[in-house]
């Protein structure tokens, strides 16, 4: 079903057709895991929501894949945390980004940013580097699912927060990032805003203390482990 979403995004033109490979990627990755969202994507889902919670000016990124795969979701996400979301693409058109927008409206955004860049990313060449003042721009923490490499670590040379939603522990994206949740967004994206829900009557200090305790290394670590495990344990039952 997910395969079908996003080659029909590549259809009616608001995925790219690289988003396709990046598809056929994450199912590969999303296989390895068993298709459940793991032990650690658990723990990197808790320290994604204490840093949104506890971020001053947060922001959402949606891209091709995530418009085709969880725009509903995403817009629960936003809701929950009363900002808008922003479209920004790595292979950007202007026609695209409108499609993007419109299918976010049409599923419920009150706001969108993206359409009229008014910034761009240090770092980047000029149609990757586009953002939005108020939006990824001026950030303290950023979402990112499905995002690359170079914009993933541009945006933490900016002294961002960046969280990612990255079915590949091996990425750059998600070495580079603050938080990296290995898991597919369609999993990932209704577990954040539930968790941001229940972890949003704490007091900001045990917010600040998840947030502390949250080793990003050790948690990318765990991932590859719940990966070699799971490939273990799936081919001793096959023999058996
Ligand atoms: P990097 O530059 O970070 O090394 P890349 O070039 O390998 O990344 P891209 O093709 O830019 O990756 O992005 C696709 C990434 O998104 C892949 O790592 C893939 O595993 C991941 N991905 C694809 N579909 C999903 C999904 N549904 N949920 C989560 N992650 C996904």
């Amino acid at each position: 079903m997910a395969r079908e979403r996003v080659a029909e995004g590549v259809k009616k033109g608001y995925t790219s057709s690289q988003g396709l490979i990046a598809q056929g990627r994450g199912e590969c990755f999303d296989y390895l895991i068993a298709e459940k969202t793991t032990a650690s994507a658990k723990e990197a889902i808790k320290a994604a929501s204490a840093m949104l919670l506890l971020s001053k000016r947060p922001a959402l990124s949606v891209n091709g894949n995530v418009a085709a795969l969880v725009p509903e979701e995403m817009v629960a996400l936003a809701e929950e945390l009363c900002i808008p979301l922003e479209v920004n693409l790595f292979h950007r058109s202007e026609e695209r980004v409108k499609k993007i927008a419109d299918l976010l409206r049409a599923a419920g955004a009150k706001k969108v940013l993206g359409e009229r860049p008014d910034a761009t990313v240090p770092g980047l060449d000029h149609a990757r580097a586009l953002a939005t003042r108020g939006g990824i721009y001026d950030a303290d923490v950023v979402l990112i699912p499905l995002e690359d490499g170079d914009r993933c670590e541009a945006l933490v040379a900016m002294g961002k927060k960046v969280i990612a939603i990255d079915l590949n522990p091996l990425s750059r994206t998600a070495k580079k990032a603050t938080v990296c949740i290995v898991d597919n967004i369609v999993r990932a994206v209704p577990c954040l805003t539930e968790q941001i829900r229940l972890l949003s009557s704490l007091p900001r200090s045990d917010l600040q203390k998840i947030v502390e305790e949250y080793d990003h290394k050790k948690i990318l670590q765990q991932a590859v482990q719940e990966i070699q495990d799971n490939l273990s344990r799936q081919f001793q039952e096959d023999l058996e």
